[in-house]
């Protein structure tokens, strides 16, 4: 069986909001075997909102809505389904007495509208909302099953892992959806294609979906089978094949970040990293901090932006500076020798680049950034060429920092 979203709400339809309700939807959905094939977002607008649920209708076996099920005068769903389907509202006395009770034990006075929540569609049966007054709605309708859900996201999640989800799965048929993640670094994503297109055209079971992500690429695998463990089995055939393709390009198969990962080796090794910062202003600091945990492997850093930092924090001789550049590879070096020696860390981060928009020459353009990890007895230094706006250069500065680590310690 596959299901449809329609999620409701014209505030969904504006830069300020997004359709969150359908991305936890699909990942449950996903776990009871059901895909989605279609999804749709619609603004309050009765007009609009029929035309969908019309199309719905007509292609897919299981409709799911959310939202324009409240008390106000923008709330049309429960309307429009009635009218598509063409069956009257009527009152039901159990909502209305638990819409009472639930103001009357907020001693509040319940606007008159509230009680639009106890209007059902005919032959429609209602889900109780434990976290709020609209309750769900469960039609079947010709052969299809349409769900209405309330908007609010902890009601719809409440509502329908109690009283969909267990009643869906036993209709499914069954079936398991399991998926797998590859995070992939140092590999543009045409190379990745290349060589995994010819390992993964032969299966349509697993599906295969390669997605680029700032400074990484993600090759998703999805299997569906009658259970969890040949779905799994499904996975490790294409998945043995994919990570013999690439190698140690491949930093993740959990769903890791690449700062988790450092951090897990860090941890494995007993070892410490500090950090050296100019272009990247404590980005890398930030992201090594964002993996619970860190204090067992980061000792901290210097963000020295300006020259007299890099002395004074990091101990960059004055006239290395004067010769070469703040943006050299001997600048980076010593910044990171610098700051390995005064921390006592294992490891010591440098990072110096141009981020721009502005800054850049002939010689130094925008995008160049010189990254060197220090570790007794020697250090090493690279140097890139990144593309793309400040925002871009400096995340991959970041990216290219915590892929050096993780070369340096995985063995
Ligand atoms: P209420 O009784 O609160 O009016 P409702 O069913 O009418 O419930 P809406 O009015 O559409 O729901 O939305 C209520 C809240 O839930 C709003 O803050 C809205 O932004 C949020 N919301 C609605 N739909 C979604 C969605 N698809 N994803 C994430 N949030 C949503
Ligand atoms: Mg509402």
């Amino acid at each position: 069986m596959d299901a449809e979203i329609i999620a409701v709400g014209s505030e969904l339809l504006t830069p300020h909001r997004l359709d969150t309700n359908s991305l936890y939807l699909t990942e449950k959905l996903n776990g009871i075997g059901i895909e989605v094939r279609c999804k749709s977002v619609v603004g309050d607008d009765r007009d609009s909102l029929a035309a969908v649920l019309r199309a719905a209708l007509s292609r897919s076996r299981l409709i799911i809505m959310t939202g324009g099920l409240g008390p106000t005068e923008d709330d049309v769903s429960r309307e429009v389904v009635a009218e598509v389907l063409a069956r009257p509202l009527r009152e039901v006395e159990d909502i209305r007495r638990k819409i009472e009770e639930r103001y009357a034990r907020l001693v509040r006075p319940m606007p008159a509208n509230n009680l639009r929540q106890a209007l059902v569609p005919e032959g429609a049966e209602w889900l109780d909302n434990p976290k709020g007054t609209a309750p769900g709605l469960w039609i079947e309708e010709k052969g299809s099953i349409l769900i209405l859900l309330p908007g609010p996201p902890r009601e719809l999640e409440a509502l329908f892992e109690s009283q969909c989800l267990p009643r869906l799965a036993r209709l499914g048929g069954g079936e398991r959806i399991r998926s797998r993640v590859y995070k992939v670094v140092g590999l543009p994503e045409s190379e990745v294609d290349q060589r995994l297109a010819p390992l993964y055209r032969p299966y349509r079971n697993p599906s295969t979906t390669i997605l680029a992500t700032p400074g990484a690429v993600e090759v998703h695998l999805r299997a569906r089978a009658a259970s969890d463990a040949e779905a799994e089995a499904l996975l490790n055939e294409l998945g043995d094949k994919i990570e013999l393709a690439l190698g140690d390009h491949i930093y993740s198969t959990g769903g890791e970040t690449l700062e988790e990962v450092v951090g897990m080796y860090l941890v494995m090794k007993r070892m410490t990293v500090a950090t050296a910062e100019s272009c990247t202003g404590g980005l890398l600091s930030e992201r090594l901090t964002r993996v619970p945990g860190s204090s067992n492997f980061f000792l901290g850093g210097a963000v020295c932006y300006s020259n007299e930092l890099k002395t004074r924090l990091a101990g960059v001789p004055r006239q290395l500076i004067e010769m070469h550049g703040a943006v050299s590879q001997p600048v980076a070096q010593a910044m990171a020798e610098g700051i390995r020696a005064r921390t006592g860390a294992s490891l010591g981060v440098g990072i110096t680049g141009i981020a721009g928009p502005g800054g850049g020459s002939p010689e130094k353009p925008v995008g160049m950034v010189f990254v060197a990890l220090a570790r007794e007895p020697s250090t090493q230094v690279r140097e890139f060429r990144f593309p793309g706006d400040r925002e871009r250069i400096r995340h991959w500065a970041s990216q290219a920092a915590l892929e050096m680590i993780r070369r340096e310690v995985r063995h």
